[in-house]
């Protein structure tokens, strides 16, 4: 029995070992906090945020499986920290897991999370924070889809969707210009129209 629990903590170990190696280049978690861009005290991270946002993000707490708003978000967009608001899933990243957490396979770039260790529950999990803040978000497996292999196990109250917006915006830009110089050319024309009829009347 005892035997056994070694094997599946080595094996947990050794899981563990290759997603920290397949997620992050070796920083340690000191480095990692002297990275971080934004730093808050643990008062105004509780003014700011809701109490279950607060327990999962600073805490490292784990809302229940099914219970957060983002597992059935499909739309096209940018899952954010709640605490910072930096960029760190892609919508196209994101897939059906069945855990009740949203998933995804890949975060937004490389430098948006930081990946450490944790025994919280007895065997080794690589734990996912937030680059900038330090927000715990969840945990990443080796258990995904591809073409990562990749699982990260994300808490709804630790991210914020934001609706993609700027491919539609730059088309309107364009056209916007267009207008303008079209504006600006019938402007020449006017005058010119409004000449003629003033140029002919003495004939
Ligand atoms: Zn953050």
């Amino acid at each position: 029995m005892k035997l056994r629990a070694l094997h599946l903590s080595l094996a947990g170990l050794v899981a563990s070992a290759l997603v920290f190696a397949l997620v992050k280049t070796g920083t340690g978690q000191e480095a990692q906090a002297k990275n971080r861009k934004v730093v808050k005290s643990d008062a105004e991270w509780r003014k700011q945020l809701t109490p279950e946002q607060y327990q999962v993000t600073r805490q490292a707490g784990t809302e229940p499986a099914f219970s957060g708003k983002l597992v059935n978000e499909h739309r096209k967009g940018v899952f954010e920290c709640i605490c910072c608001g930096s960029e760190l899933f892609s919508s196209r990243t994101k897939f059906e897991s069945g855990t009740g957490w949203p998933s995804f396979f890949a975060p937004y770039d490389k430098t948006a999370v930081d990946t450490s260790t944790d025994f919280k529950l007895g065997y080794p999990r690589t734990e996912v924070t937030c680059s900038t803040c330090g927000a715990h978000l969840g945990h990443v497996f080796d258990d995904g889809p591809t073409p990562t292999g990749l699982r990260f196990c994300m808490n709804s109250a630790a991210l914020k969707f934001a609706r993609e917006t700027p491919a539609a915006a730059k088309p309107k830009v364009v056209k916007a210009e267009k207008a303008e110089k079209v504006e600006k050319v019938e402007e020449k024309k006017a005058p010119a129209k409004a000449e003629t009829p003033a140029a002919e009347s003495p004939k």
